[in-house]
């Protein structure tokens, strides 16, 4: 899947418990005007105003727009704009939107909690009030965890692992070792297989645990620390707790050495491996997977995806290697660390205290209701979406999208036809396979039934074990069935949107479909800047290093000739070298700047490139269309430049250090900056649009292009 954007949600939770698990939350009653203590904060929700889709005030004049247009089209912004301290970045577009989305959610849960109007209101209201009922967190301590925390110290030898791994992931608990669910088969998208992969790790990358510089050693410290208090809290004696701490890491730095780095895992072709079941089998003698199976109740099969199969082999010797109560320390800290933010307060402010803060740069928590807002969504997003998107999104909105998809269709035919090195068979496939995205804008068409998840009021953990499990069961259901192409994978208010490359599909979630994106009340150039470029990107995704070898089927097959895949990957290598030159993250004492990772980034950096420049060949049709001239100026700007600015403003966002040093580790997305520096300066039109002279930086020279 291809996002928009990194969703914000997924910075503060380790990769590897973001697969299956969809919530996380905290308790408390549904009052968070009530001034009490709680186990986060409680600090009062208040109604956020819509966004303005332009703000000439953001500019900064004494920036020449041809040497830095970010810091030209953003400066006030940013200087105006500091990280609040309950968030890790803050972005004009993305951060506002959202904090208004939720506040509109929350506005919903709450009425849903206090007073439901029907079972579904009831059933969401109970989760949200669950989550927000801190005083019952104190109060059970971790009495929820304690099945999982027995069964756990029972653990006799290695052969017993497999069973231990099975029941916690059998019962929605915390299960780390790895990554078990139904997928579209990437040769033949019509299939839906079970597909295993590598998973296990509790810091953000395999390079935390890898790579040798003073600032990652520094942070490896912090971690065993962390483990060690986290443990001592759950009333392991200090020197038992730092023994475990010790194990935890020495059984993560395994798996991250056997684990694939983020850049291979973008390739489809060395993440496919068909196994039969008992070969897979084979490679993990150690690990009885029957067991497994039987746990999560999956109907029989005769194959797999094994999109990892070193890291399976590692595992295996590991499971034999590592001492009993090493596998007892590792699963004792996964069932904590898994459920941290949902415990009480000493465990959250713990978990806060490193993930939070060391590592994100975080000042404060979240506030409890934005917390259980978010976990809400995440559990039931398309039950409260379907009483959000009858609030929020009007029907009118969605045939204006449909009016600009079409819009930014006919500029990607356009420049396949026009594109100038490619041949006349492949570009009769690259049409083919624009003619078969399939769109799919605001919300689905029929909603998900919830009415199997049990929700109790008075049972947070509870709430999300079942939820855990009830999604897996979802998921899992999808084995050897028909493909449901009405299916979703964001929910409603989402601000983010994506291309998912076995679907063919571009999915805009209402979320994102209003000002300042999406806004027919001002110019389209503006428009156009905003959605139309986002509309661009994701189509561009179905083009990109990564796109571009699945057909419009959604299958993994290449239909480049072999003389236009290598001139394919002569502009795409462009691309990746252009932005390894740009820097991610600021130095922090000994250790060096870090440097985008252009191979990482390529396919959201290709799209960026793609979006801009599709969006703006829209942009010039609408106008001829209208009989209006790009060069008409409004404000004091051409609308070309009023192109190019309201696209910049979308990007306009301030972040922590800390958190640009871990997405340059981890987010396939550039940087803010890059992804208007480095896709303006490959685009002539806005050299052209701003009087740029050949050889300033926002028009080099020499430039990279793809589509
Ligand atoms: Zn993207």
């Amino acid at each position: 899947m291809n996002y928009l954007r990194l969703a914000p949600v997924l910075i503060l939770a380790a990769a590897s418990a973001l697969a299956q698990a969809p919530a996380t939350p905290p308790a408390g009653p549904a009052k968070p005007d009530a001034a009490k203590p709680t186990a986060v904060d409680n600090s009062k929700p208040t109604p956020k105003p819509a966004i303005h889709s332009f703000d000439l005030a953001a500019i900064d004049k004494t920036v020449d727009p041809c040497t830095d247009f970010y810091q030209y089209a953003c400066g006030n912004w940013l200087k105006n704009n500091p990280v609040p301290a309950d968030q890790v970045m803050w972005a004009r577009s993305f951060s506002q939107v959202d904090e208004r989305n939720r506040y509109l959610l929350w506005e919903e849960l709450d009425a849903a909690a206090r007073n439901p109007q029907s079972p579904l209101q009831k059933q969401y209201g109970d989760f949200f009030g669950a989550c927000m009922n801190t005083d019952l967190v104190e109060q059970k301590g971790l009495k929820p965890l304690e099945p999982a925390f027995q069964r756990i110290a029972g653990l006799k030898n290695a052969q017993e692992v497999a069973a231990l791994a099975s029941e916690l992931e059998g019962e929605g608990s915390p299960m780390p070792l790895f990554d078990f669910d139904v997928e579209q088969d990437e040769k033949d998208s019509s299939k839906q297989i079970a597909t295993v992969s590598q998973a296990g790790l509790s810091l953000p990358d395999r390079d935390y645990y890898l790579v040798d510089n003073p600032h990652l050693k520094e942070i490896r410290r912090q971690y065993v620390e962390h483990v060690t208090k986290m443990l001592t809290l759950a009333g392991d004696s200090p020197e038992q707790a730092a023994k475990e701490a010790a194990a935890v890491m020495e059984i993560e730095t395994a798996l991250a050495k056997a684990s694939m780095t983020r850049t291979d895992l973008r390739d489809p072709e060395k993440i496919y491996h068909i196994y039969a079941v008992a070969d897979f089998q084979k490679l993990t003698p150690g690990f009885d997977y029957s067991l497994y199976y039987k746990a999560v109740k999956v109907r029989p099969f005769e194959t797999l995806n094994v999109q990892t199969p070193d890291f399976f082999k590692t595992l295996n010797e590991l499971i034999s290697t590592e001492p009993v109560d090493s596998w007892k320390a590792y699963f004792r800290w996964h069932t904590l660390h898994g459920l941290a933010r949902n415990l009480p307060k000493a465990f959250f402010d713990e978990n806060f205290a490193f993930f939070g803060k060391t590592l994100a740069g975080q000042k404060e928590p979240t506030p409890r209701w934005k917390q259980c807002s978010r976990m809400t969504d995440q559990a039931l997003g398309e039950a409260v979406g379907q009483d959000w998107v009858k609030l929020h999104f009007p029907p009118a909105a969605k045939n204006s999208m449909d009016q600009l998809v079409a819009a930014l269709e006919k500029s990607l035919g356009d420049d396949i036809k026009t594109l100038p090195w490619m041949t006349e068979a492949t570009k009769k496939e690259a049409e083919i396979k624009l003619g078969m995205i399939r769109n799919k804008i605001g919300y689905p068409e029929k909603w998900r039934d919830y009415s199997g998840l049990k929700v109790e009021r008075g049972d947070l953990i509870g709430n999300i074990e079942r939820s855990a499990v009830f999604e897996r069961n979802w998921n899992l259901d999808h084995l050897g069935k028909p493909v449901d192409e009405k299916e979703w994978e964001m929910t409603p208010p989402t601000v983010n949107a994506y291309y998912n490359p076995s679907m063919n599909d571009i999915n805009f979630p209402a979320g994102i479909l209003q000002p300042p994106f999406f806004d027919f009340t001002i110019d389209p150039a503006v428009n156009f800047g905003g959605i139309g470029v986002v509309i661009g990107h994701e189509m561009t995704h179905g083009f990109d290093d990564e796109g571009s070898q699945y057909d419009g089927h959604g299958n993994l097959r290449d239909w480049q000739t072999p003389e236009d895949r290598k001139a394919f990957t002569e502009k795409t290598d462009c691309v990746a070298d252009e932005y390894s030159g740009f820097e991610a993250a600021p130095a922090k004492g000994d250790t060096p700047a870090q440097k985008l990772n252009g191979r990482l980034s390529l396919g959201e950096n290709t799209a960026d490139n793609g979006g801009l420049r599709l969006a703006y060949m829209a942009l010039e049709d609408t106008l001829a269309a209208q009989g209006k001239s790009i060069d008409a100026k409004i404000d004091g700007y051409t609308e070309a430049q009023r192109y190019f600015l309201g696209f910049a403003q979308v990007w306009c966002e301030n972040q922590t250090d800390e958190v640009a040093r871990q997405l340059a580790l981890t987010d396939p997305h550039s940087p803010a900056r890059w992804r208007v520096n480095g896709t303006v300066r490959n685009f002539d039109q806005f050299g052209k649009a701003f009087g740029c002279a050949k050889g300033q930086p926002m028009l080099p020279a020499t430039s990279c292009r793809v589509w």
